[in-house]
């Protein structure tokens, strides 16, 4: 395998035709005829774009120029310093060398020169000589790169020998024998599908043995997350949660699982027959999911909760886990420490579903506000389980995911048990491009690095919530009427650099949750809630609203896509992935967004694809569309209704695995919501947006519940393409929509 990674050389007389130009491209020539490419500059350019350039480079050259350094000394020095800090900041290995003459380097301060591989005498050794050892130096870099299984999967891919084994395209061969098997070849290109092996490849390892290259990458990775032990997992953080619940939950076992969980964990819930127990988070007025109260982590608190459950004061035992969402889909954290404290001993594995929160162990910022990392204490007898999608937030492809343990002081993970489990949920044929992605992701993050790549999410999430206060400010001095989103977060914007002005404060008013504890959540900045107007602080419907689901729309066709849509709230977030600005994009589409608002612009101009499949709300205005829409909410109080339906008292009549029995014996009845009141359901109800499971199996309909689908229904009838999807509805031929419910003895 052939990578491009160039000697880049920074002479500002690279091009230049007197003998210092003629000097450089001499070596830049015999740099080439050694088989590196080379890339000569001649500045430092713009500081902006030195985290591509380190990362495309083998080596760097940097020219110092005699004349120079004696004439404008501090001006120069100041310049190769603030480059090779730049470069230092992100990458501690990549060789950099300086060029210049034997005089020179006793201009150069040690700090500086303490950084670099080496001092290129320009007229002491032939070109040839210098370009040896350069090359050797930058070679040595690159072949250091690679994380082992990385490593093993392109030295495999490059060796070209002939497979016998499945899968049966046989390294690409087969798609060439057809022409829409030629299209698929090229667009995914020779190495995707020459990597794409089978796990006969013995010099692979295996990912369900963890054995070899894959065991190897693993290890490097618990190394870089500060875990004692870390499994990749190639079919999302759901499997993830399955495979630690499998591994530690029978039937019958009590179980505490925050309300606000991914379905994959009341998945789990289900299959391992677990009682569940429910935490109950806060909801603030504009809908937005907030964090436990500590309160309800008091083991007493647990206690009650359990004594006064149907089915969980007959089970014995400790609860066998815990599991909270850490990062909620808003960016709320948990105090971890905080937890452990209480529950340690008391609960037997702390479960933390970290699938938002991979990026937190590598930034202080984060401090106790993520489950495992350096020099975090073990817990003295509870197992702590993290499980990350390493493709939400770092440079994972999709399904790529990890588990990650710490061993309680009294107790190790026993891993042959623990792969019981893994194996219980894992194909025995992993993709391992998506291996390679969680080998790559993890090494992405080692020290300094990962740092950076966290920082830079971080400032970037910072200036954007900046610049959308400026926006704010500037309207708000045209007096008439003028309206800007507001980026949910604190009020004071003094020190937003530091942990201390995201902690959710007891009562303050910008969360809207009410007293919470000191010390105990704080707010992911670089998860980021953007409200819409319509609703006020108090929860009351104001005169005029736009809906979020019409501003999202509206930004898909303007080429944003959102994360996640409420009612009156929308969610963006910034993962390493982001560029500087590329929110700016966002900025001016709400800008637009505003712009065709106050005009009041017919859709058909201003959402054409929409009204494309749509075309009944052609001649409707971008403001009176809102309108409407806001009305049917507010007469229909539905912000109210959603807070009230998630909070109200879920009675449960049945295990969760008892009642999706009955789905599998049919022995159900498929009822219209009229007739919903007091059934028991089989199926997990979902409404989109939250995406939050609302039902689940096994608990019964409340009347709210009811009066919210009937909401659904009507509306849905009456403004098709603006549907609210309910995971679990199905929809009748006459239109009316239907839930599978446990059939009631007759
Ligand atoms: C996305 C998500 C998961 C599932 O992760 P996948 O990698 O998509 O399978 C689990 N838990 C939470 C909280 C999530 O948001």
């Amino acid at each position: 395998m052939r990578f491009h990674f160039p000697v880049i050389i920074i002479d500002e007389d690279f091009r230049s035709e007197n003998t210092s130009g003629l000097g450089i491209r001499v070596l830049a020539e015999a740099i080439e005829k050694e088989g590196m490419e080379v890339l000569g500059v001649t500045s430092y350019g713009d500081m902006t774009s030195f985290a591509q350039q380190q990362s495309r480079a083998s080596a760097f050259i940097l020219s110092i120029d005699d004349e120079e350094l004696v004439q404008e000394p501090e001006e120069s020095i100041a310049e190769l310093r603030s480059f090779v800090e730049e470069v230092r900041m992100r990458n501690a290995d990549i060789p950099i060398f300086l060029h210049g003459e034997t005089r020179t380097s006793s201009h150069i301060p040690y700090d500086v020169l303490r950084e670099l591989h080496g001092f290129i005498h320009m007229y002491e050794d032939t070109p040839e000589f210098i370009a040896r050892y350069v090359t050797r130096e930058a070679r040595a870099y690159l072949d250091a790169l690679p994380p082992p299984f990385f490593r093993a999967l392109t030295n495999y891919a490059a060796d070209g020998s002939y497979s016998w084994h499945c899968p049966g395209h046989s390294g690409g061969v087969a798609f060439l024998k057809s022409p829409v098997g030629q299209m698929f070849h090229q667009f995914f290109g020779e190495n995707m599908l020459r990597a794409d092996v089978c796990n006969a490849v013995e010099e692979l390892g295996q990912l369900l043995d963890h054995t070899g290259p894959v065991a190897a990458s693993e290890h490097n990775a618990a190394r870089i997350f500060n875990c004692d032990h870390l499994y990749f997992v190639t079919n999302g953080t759901s499997a993830s949660n399955k495979i630690v619940w499998h591994s530690v939950v029978a039937p019958g076992d009590i179980v505490i699982v925050d309300r606000n969980c991914h379905k994959s964990v009341l998945h789990s819930i289900i299959m391992t027959g677990a009682i569940p127990v429910f935490l109950k988070p806060t909801r603030n007025h504009y809908g937005i999911i907030g964090p436990i109260p500590k309160e309800e982590f008091r083991w007493d608190n647990i206690m009650r909760k359990i004594a006064a459950h149907p089915f969980a004061r007959e089970a014995k035992g400790k609860p066998r886990v815990l599991t909270i969402t850490q990062s909620t889909y808003d960016g709320i954290l948990y105090n971890v420490e905080a937890i452990k404290e209480e529950l340690d001993g008391k609960v037997e594995n702390l479960h933390f579903d970290e699938a938002w929160l991979p990026h937190a162990a590598f930034h202080d910022f984060y401090g106790d506000y993520h489950a495992i990392g350096a020099d975090r204490p073990r817990c003295k007898e509870s197992m702590i389980f993290s499980t990350q999608s390493t493709h939400k937030l770092l440079a994972g492809l999709s399904q790529a995911s990890q588990i990650l343990v710490q061993d309680a002081e009294a107790l190790r993970l026993d891993r042959s048990v623990f792969n019981e489990a893994y194996l219980m949920h894992t194909s025995t044929s992993p993709q391992y491009s998506i291996i390679a992605s969680c080998d790559v992701a993890a090494a992405m993050m080692e020290e300094p690095g990962g740092t950076v790549l966290v920082e830079e999410s971080i400032t970037e999430a910072l200036n954007f919530r900046r610049a959308m206060r400026k926006l704010e400010k500037e309207l708000a001095k045209n007096q008439d009427r003028q309206w800007w989103f507001k980026v949910w977060g604190p009020d004071d914007q003094s020190d937003i650099e530091e942990r201390e002005a995201w902690m959710l404060k007891p009562g303050d008013r910008w969360h809207g949750f009410g007293n919470l504890a000191e010390g105990f959540n704080m707010l992911d900045p670089i998860k980021a809630t953007i409200i819409t107007p319509g609703l006020d602080v108090s929860g009351e419907f104001s005169e005029r609203g736009i809906p979020a689901a019409i501003v999202t729309k509206y930004l898909a066709e303007h080429g944003v896509i959102v994360e996640k849509c409420g009612l009156y709230s929308f969610f963006i977030m910034f993962t390493i992935g982001i560029t500087k600005g590329r929110w700016n994009t966002l900025v001016t589409a709400l800008q637009q967004f505003k712009d065709d608002y106050d005009r009041n612009h017919p859709l058909w101009k201003v959402l054409p694809e929409f009204i494309a499949k749509c075309p009944r709300y052609e001649r409707v205005g971008l403001k009176d569309l809102c309108e409407q829409i806001h009305r049917v909410y507010k007469d229909n109080d539905v912000a109210r209704l959603t807070t009230e339906m998630y909070v109200s008292n879920m009675e449960p009549a049945m295990r969760p695995a008892d009642a999706f029995a009955k789905l599998s014996h049919r022995e159900i009845e498929r009822l219209p919501i009229s007739d919903l009141e007091g059934r028991i359901t089989a199926v997990l109800l979902t409404p989109y947006p939250p995406g939050i499971p609302l039902l689940i199996p096994g608990e019964r309909f409340n009347r709210t519940i009811v009066r919210y689908l009937e909401f659904v229904r009507d509306f849905n009838c009456a403004y098709p393409g603006f549907e609210t999807d309910v995971h679990g509805l199905i929809k009748g031929e006459n239109g009316d929509y239907y839930v599978d419910c446990v059939t009631s003895p007759a």
